[in-house]
Order: C-alpha cells, then sequence, then structure tokens
C-alpha cells in the first residue's frame, strides 16, 4: 500500500506549529507489554469461490461464499473465520452436491463454526456461507474499531452527486477483506479464489486474475466470473466496479491495462505508460519473471489511500488522472506506480508473515522507486528519490521505533516512515555493503524459497548470509531489530609538518553506538584514493599519510549512508567536491555550503551550479540563491533569464521565471507575458506572478482570464495569489471549485495556504462559511494518524487572528470568527 504522505506547507502566519506533528501520548500504554505473534494456523486458506451482486440503494453487498480450507497440522472439529458486521444467513458443508447446516456462533466480527466431525492435518474441507455484506452499518453494530475500515465502499451509489461517477471498490489491508468475504483475514493465508460479480451491463468490473466468462442476464444485468489460479493473502483480494475506459498494453503477451475515467482515456497512456518496461525491468534485476497472468490498475474515486497493489490490481488515487499540461511538469504518480508493482513481487508472492515484518512488503516498495528512476532517468535521479525518502524519514521523528517491532498499539500504525522511508534507505545501504551483484542474487534466492508463502525478516537475512558468506547478524540486529539512526560530527586535522590528515568521527547520538563501514575517499588534484574503514566507536579517528596536501577527504564516498551529519569542510573541499566526488549528494552538499557563504569562491559555485547536468539540482540551486547579496543577484540575473527561456525543463523554467519576479525589472516583462500562456502550469503559474508584479493591470487581467479555465496546480495557487493580492474575491470562486474538486492529497494541501489568504480577505459571510466547511470536511475526513486536525485547527486559528488584527474587516467579521471557532473542534486536535 502506499499511503498518502502530506507534507505540511510552510504557512507564513500560522501560529507556532512546532511539536505539533507528533502523535498525542496514548493513555492506554497495554499494548507495550503485548506481544504481537504471527497469527496462530490452524486450518489454512485453500480456495475461495464467491458469487455477489450489489444493493446500490442500501449499499449492501448479497454474496454466497465457498470457502475451502484444511486443518494446518492438527485434527481439528472447528473453525473461525473473520466476517465484519455481515448478516449471515446460513453455514453449511458441502460435499459434492450434498449439503449440511452447520451450527455457528456470530458476535458480528469472527464466525465460529462446529465443523461436525474432526478434520485430520491437510484434509480439505469447503463450507458454504449466505451473507449480506452491510459496509456502512457498522457503528450500528457498535464495532467501532472497524469503522475506519469498511473493507468495500458505495461511491455515489445511487447517483445523487452529479460530477461524481458510480463506483464499487474494496480496500483489503490491513484486516478488512473479511467485510465482504468471510476468510481468515491474515497475512500469512494463502487462497486462489473465483469471484462472479453481477453488475449492471453499462460497467465494467475487474478482480484477481482473469477475467475468465461474461454472462449477459435478461435482468439487464452482467455476470463477470474472475479466476486466480495462484495463491495469495486475503487482504490483496479486490473488487472493482465503474464506468471505465480500458486501455490496454501488453508484456511478453500477458495484459497490461489501465482502467481510467473515460476523460483520461486519451492520456491514460502518458500516465501509466511505463508499466511494461516497469515489470521487464524488475523481472530482469530480480532473476524472477512477473509470476501472475496479468497486471491492471484502476483509479478510484474518494480513495483515502495512495494506491493498493491488490495482486494483478492496483488500485489508484484519483490524483493519479493528471491532465497533459500537468504531466509536461513530470508524472508525479510514476513512483507510485513502481511501488505497487514492485509488490507484486514483495508483498504479492512472498507476503510479511505478520504486519511486525511489513518491512518485507513496503521498505522493497518503497525503495523499488530509487531504482526504477535511477535506471529510468539516471543515478541522479535514483539518488534524488533516496535522498527525499531519507529526509522524509528524519523528519518524521519516528527515532525510537525498531523496523521490525512485535509491540505496537495499533496495526495501522506500522505503516509509518520507519517501514516505508527508513527500512528502503537500509536496503540501500545494504546494496551497497554486498555489491550489486550479491544483492540481487540474495533477493532472487529469498524470492524463489518463499514464493507463495510468507515471510520474516530472518528469511531476508538468510538468503543475504547463503549468498554472500557473510554472517549479517549485527546488521540485522543494529538496523531491522534497532531502533535509531547515527549522528556523525566529521573534522579533519592537516598537519603539513607530518605529511598526515587525521579523520576525526563522532557518533554524538544517545544510546548506543553504530557499526558502519564506510569509504573515504582522498582526493589529490583528480586522483582518487579510497580507504574503507569501520566505524565502531563513539569517537574512531582515522589517519593517513600525504606527500601533498589533499583537496578533499571525502568520507561516506557513496553517499549511502542513513544519517544525520555535520561535516566541517572547508569552501575549497566544496568546491573540489562538487567538481570531482560527482554524486547527486556530494553536488548537493557542495551547493548547500556554498549557499551559506560571501566567499568570492562560493558564489563561483552557486553560479555555476546553476547550470549543473541534474535539472533537479538545478532548480535546488536557483531556489537557494541570495539575491540580497548584490554580487549574486548581478551574477545569476543573466543565467536566470537564460534558464527561464531555455531549460529543456519546465520546473528549472518555472524555477528561474520565479527568481526573475524579484529583479523587479521591465525588460523581463515580456518573458512573462509570453508564458502566462505556456502549456506548463508551472511555467505559466510562475509567469502570471512576474507579468503581475510588473505590471499589475495586465496581470489582473490573465489571472481572470485563467480563473475562467480549467488550471490545476502550481497554476491555482498562482491565480489565487494574484486575485488575493488584487483585493479581487472573484478568485474565490476559483479557489472552492478546485479545492471542493480535489481529491486528499499534496496538492490540496498546497492550496489550503492561497485559500487561507484568501479568506483573511474575503468579506462575503456565505463564502467564507463555505470554505471554512470545506476546510473542515478535509481535516475530518484525513485519518487521525496523518495529524491534519492539528495543523488545521492551527491553520484556522492563524486565520481568526489576522481577521482581527491585521485585516479587520468592516461588519461581518464577529460573524466570520465566531463561525471559525465554532468548527475549531476541540477533539481534533486543537492547540
Ligand atoms: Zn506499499
Amino acid at each position: 500500500m502506499k499511503k498518502l504522505i502530506l507534507a505540511f506547507a510552510v504557512l507564513a502566519f500560522t501560529v507556532n506549529l512546532s511539536a505539533q506533528t507528533e502523535a498525542p501520548a496514548p493513555n492506554d500504554t497495554t499494548w507495550k507489554n503485548a506481544y504481537r505473534e504471527s497469527a496462530p494456523m490452524i486450518n489454512d486458506l485453500v480456495h475461495t469461490k464467491l458469487d455477489v451482486r450489489f444493493d446500490y440503494d442500501k449499499s449492501y453487498m448479497y454474496g454466497k461464499a465457498w470457502i475451502t480450507l484444511k486443518p494446518h497440522f492438527y485434527p481439528t472439529d472447528s473453525l473461525t473465520l473473520d466476517a465484519k458486521g455481515m448478516d449471515v444467513k446460513r453455514v453449511s458443508m458441502t460435499k459434492g452436491s450434498a449439503i449440511k447446516d452447520l451450527t455457528y456462533m456470530y458476535d458480528g466480527l469472527q464466525l465460529r463454526i462446529n465443523l461436525g466431525s474432526t478434520f485430520k492435518g491437510g484434509e480439505k474441507y469447503t463450507i458454504y456461507i449466505d451473507y449480506v455484506s452491510r459496509p456502512n452499518d457498522y457503528e450500528a453494530k457498535g464495532s467501532a474499531a472497524i469503522t475506519d475500515a469498511r473493507g468495500l465502499y458505495f461511491i455515489n451509489p445511487r447517483g445523487e452527486e452529479k460530477n461524481k461517477p458510480t463506483q464499487i471498490w474494496t480496500q483489503g489491508e490491513t484486516e478488512a477483506t473479511s467485510v465482504w468475504c468471510p476468510t481468515i483475514d491474515k497475512p500469512n493465508q494463502k487462497s486462489t479464489n473465483e469471484i462472479a460479480m453481477t453488475v449492471p451491463s453499462r460497467f465494467v468490473t475487474l478482480s484477481n486474475g482473469r477475467l475468465a466468462s461474461q454472462k449477459k442476464n435478461t435482468d439487464g444485468t452482467r455476470t463477470d466470473t474472475w479466476k486466480m489460479d495462484l495463491p495469495h493473502a486475503p487482504y490483496l483480494f479486490f473488487m472493482g466496479v465503474g464506468d471505465y475506459a480500458v486501455i490496454k498494453d501488453q508484456y511478453k503477451g500477458k495484459e497490461v491495462s489501465y482502467y481510467v475515467e473515460k476523460a483520461f482515456a486519451p492520456v491514460a497512456r502518458k500516465i501509466f505508460g511505463h508499466t511494461p518496461e516497469m515489470i521487464g525491468f524488475y523481472a530482469k534485476i530480480l532473476g524472477v519473471e512477473y509470476p501472475w497472468n496479468k497486471y491492471s490498475q484502476m483509479v478510484a474515486r474518494d480513495y483515502i489511500s495512495g494506491a493498493m497493489e491488490n495482486t494483478t490490481a492496483t488500485l489508484h488515487q484519483e490524483s493519479a488522472q493528471q491532465d497533459a499540461r500537468e504531466l509536461i511538469d513530470g508524472n508525479a504518480w510514476e513512483g507510485t506506480i513502481a511501488h505497487e508493482l514492485f509488490h507484486h513481487w514483495f508483498g504479492d508472492l512472498v507476503s510479511s508473515e505478520s504486519w511486525s515484518n511489513l518491512t518485507l512488503s513496503e521498505s522493497f516498495a518503497n525503495y523499488s522507486q530509487v531504482l526504477w528512476f535511477e535506471h529510468k532517468y539516471g543515478k541522479d535521479a535514483g539518488d534524488e528519490e533516496n535522498f527525499s525518502d531519507m529526509s522524509g524519514y528524519l523528519q518524521s521523528h519516528s527515532e525510537q521505533k525498531d523496523l521490525v517491532r512485535y509491540y505496537y498499539a495499533d496495526k495501522e500504525a506500522m505503516f509509518d516512515a520507519v517501514s516505508y522511508n527508513k527500512g528502503g534507505r537500509i536496503l540501500n545501504m545494504l546494496r551497497n555493503y554486498v555489491g550489486d551483484s550479491a544483492f540481487f542474487k540474495s533477493l532472487n534466492l529469498y524470492l524463489v524459497t518463499n514464493r507463495f508463502k510468507s515471510a520474516e525478516a530472518h528469511q531476508l537475512r538468510m538468503a543475504f548470509e547463503e549468498v554472500t558468506g557473510k554472517d549479517l547478524n549485527w546488521f540485522w540486529n543494529q538496523w531491522y531489530f534497532g531502533d535509531g539512526h547515527p549522528k556523525l560530527t566529521i573534522d579533519y586535522l592537516y598537519n603539513d609538518t607530518t605529511g598526515s590528515v587525521s579523520i576525526a568521527i563522532n557518533q554524538t547520538q544517545a544510546d548506543k553506538v553504530f557499526r558502519l563501514p564506510v569509504a573515504i575517499d582522498i582526493y589529490t588534484g583528480t586522483e582518487k584514493v579510497r580507504r574503507q574503514v569501520w566505524l565502531e566507536n563513539r569517537s574512531d579517528t582515522f589517519t593517513y599519510k600525504y606527500a601533498k596536501r589533499p583537496n578533499l577527504v571525502n568520507v561516506d564516498a557513496d553517499k549511502i549512508l542513513l544519517v544525520e551529519k555535520k561535516d566541517n569542510k572547508n569552501i575549497d573541499n566544496c568546491i573540489h567536491q562538487y567538481k570531482y566526488a560527482g554524486n547527486y549528494l556530494d553536488r548537493k552538499e557542495a551547493i548547500d555550503f556554498a549557499s551559506k557563504s560571501d566567499d568570492p569562491k562560493a558564489i563561483a559555485l552557486m553560479i555555476a551550479s546553476l547550470k549543473d547536468k541534474y535539472h533537479g539540482l538545478r532548480s535546488y540551486a536557483i531556489d537557494k540563491l541570495n539575491l540580497k547579496n548584490e554580487t549574486i543577484a548581478t551574477l545569476a540575473e543573466p543565467v536566470l533569464a537564460d534558464l527561464a527561456v531555455n531549460d529543456p525543463k519546465s520546473t528549472v523554467k518555472s524555477a528561474a521565471l520565479s527568481m526573475l519576479v524579484s529583479y523587479q525589472d521591465a525588460r523581463y516583462k515580456g518573458i512573462f507575458a509570453s508564458q502566462v500562456n505556456d502549456s506548463s502550469y508551472a511555467v505559466a503559474g510562475a509567469a502570471l506572478e512576474g507579468l503581475f508584479e510588473l505590471d499589475s493591470v495586465a496581470g489582473l487581467t490573465a489571472a481572470k482570464k485563467m480563473a475562467a479555465q480549467p488550471a490545476k496546480g502550481k497554476l491555482v495557487e498562482s491565480i489565487t495569489k494574484v486575485l488575493v493580492s488584487s483585493g479581487d474575491e472573484s478568485g474565490f470562486d476559483l479557489l472552492l471549485r478546485e479545492f471542493n474538486d480535489m481529491p486528499p492529497s499534496q496538492a490540496k494541501m498546497n492550496l489550503l495556504q492561497p485559500f487561507a489568504m484568501m479568506l483573511v480577505k474575503a468579506n462575503d459571510i456565505e463564502k467564507v462559511k463555505t470554505a471554512v466547511d470545506m476546510i473542515v470536511k478535509f481535516r475530518d475526513e484525513i485519518p487521525e494518524e496523518y495529524g491534519i486536525s492539528p495543523f488545521i485547527n492551527s491553520l484556522l486559528q492563524g486565520i481568526i487572528n489576522k481577521k482581527q488584527t491585521a485585516n479587520p474587516v468592516p461588519g461581518g467579521s464577529d460573524e466570520q470568527i465566531n463561525y471559525i471557532k465554532l468548527k475549531m473542534n476541540p477533539k481534533k486536535g486543537s492547540l
């Protein structure tokens, strides 16, 4: 699964936000003593056959299930199935055409069945269950724990919402498949399955495996039967129904298809079209062919997660559906597409035995994004992804969590920056330590050994030990079964008298000391000598002789460590590092250093880095320019003007245009005016802000014109900024419309800032109320663990503060303030 990761925009005028992203300390700490064992295997699933139809009026599903099981080892005369919130009509044993009703107890969550006789280990039997699934009725049934995991979702089932299609989709992970399918809802179970869905004939369906048959019924419905011939875990079972365009590709003769809303049919290949190439790439590096018979991807409305790797039938949030102009700025969903696909080996083929071992799925899926970007767009792109994910972990305040955790309050909390981001970086370090060929050979052995089964982290270690011949307990104990990360301070002492450099590395983190293999490259001119060392102590010092003082000592030369560090280099070292060390992070670190210095050499480095070969670093360097420094401003200006027009990447153009605005030079009006109509939203948005700065009338006119047309992303933010700055409230309608239509997403988070600015200035009480309602709805539809509530409440408080002080609004203001106060639900994490 890929959860939504929502970065909090910097809100200039909100009250202090520090320490708000940490989850409130739970009162109940009994979980700390409750070891989370892998689910005991008493009966094993073998095959699951369903026959279902849907009641759109009631949001019910009428189901018949035939579930084949066998005792795992010991004989048993009973079976417990997970069946959440159902109406259970009948439970029977079937044998051929014979059917015998069984006695059972049902508590709304589990079905305890007396099998009537004892079955031996491995002896198969089939249970028949007639039931009604009622996903929306949980609260009524008092099962509060699963209200957030309805499993089966009816979207606009009665067609009452005009601009929303009618859809049905399921979300199994973690244990919600049992809302619509009686099963043993644990990740260490595997079952083949067969699902027959009867739907109105205008809809298409999607499920796991192959479409075995389609049958037209006389009542205007059609029955589609999907068959999955290979075993997979219940949390990966899937059903999707809706009015979709299905665009078909193929990989080695297997169907690869994209289910998108019809309006997005023309761009479906631009969004998903790399999929066949990705499948081939992953199959090749893993040495394991894509195991399943097809690969489909479907886009869902109102999907609260990012995406989910249902076997052969991945479901994506609607943010995946980007229009042609958005895609010019880059496919924001490409990493997610790679992530869910890679799960088809790590997660679907070999599953995590328990949620405690989630790293075996999510760390790999996370890391697969680095692998893909590196392969497709070069090492800089892979390294940038790696660094971005490391930063995500470092900002998450998760230092005290082990990667493999046998104690947790809620299994949903396993889906965090440790299982994803940190685990991915640990794999990157492991790859560097054992070498590429041993790394992928070990993954191959792990997959081949455990395919169609589930595994624990130890099984991954065993595969690596077998391939490399190295004992790796130290690595697993430190990184998989331990918490934290190293914090290093690195100092260099050059002594020309003795002709030696001493490199002192201190580990400053609390508690434990890390054991780290580290590469140190020592540069003299273009000559480079590599020293391989181990950090094993709180303080380690390494001394090397030199004939001529080195230009650079580069610790962690491959830039792979998961680390926070203070690296005390000087500007000459950094210049050498930028030029000769060459990794993405080598260059980025040099830019970071130079951006804080007024030294002419540092300034020269900043200017040079504006032309970095990698577009990500060009944009980065542009953003880091300190234009208050006159020398920098003067030297950067012609480069920026050139990039703003000629850079091949729209994101770099956009960054350069934004910087050019601050020169306030009428010479650039032409550039801004022409780029306002650029096909890239990022370029058009930046140009609009520039035009407005130089010519407010022309800028406002352009903004109003653009507000009347479809716009997304950066352009919406820019239009809004211009309209807000000019005191024009007409932009409010555009913003209300855009915000309302957006799924919960990063783009929606980014819109909060202009939205808040607009709210501060707005007079119209009805519009203010509508806007506040929308913000509150966004707040309340995001699960608590995202920590959005306190953030949004402080945003609302910031609006109140502004309304009371900086921009008192004549009349209406008190009513507005009172309304906002009313909506700051204290239970939802106010300050
Ligand atoms: Zn995932």
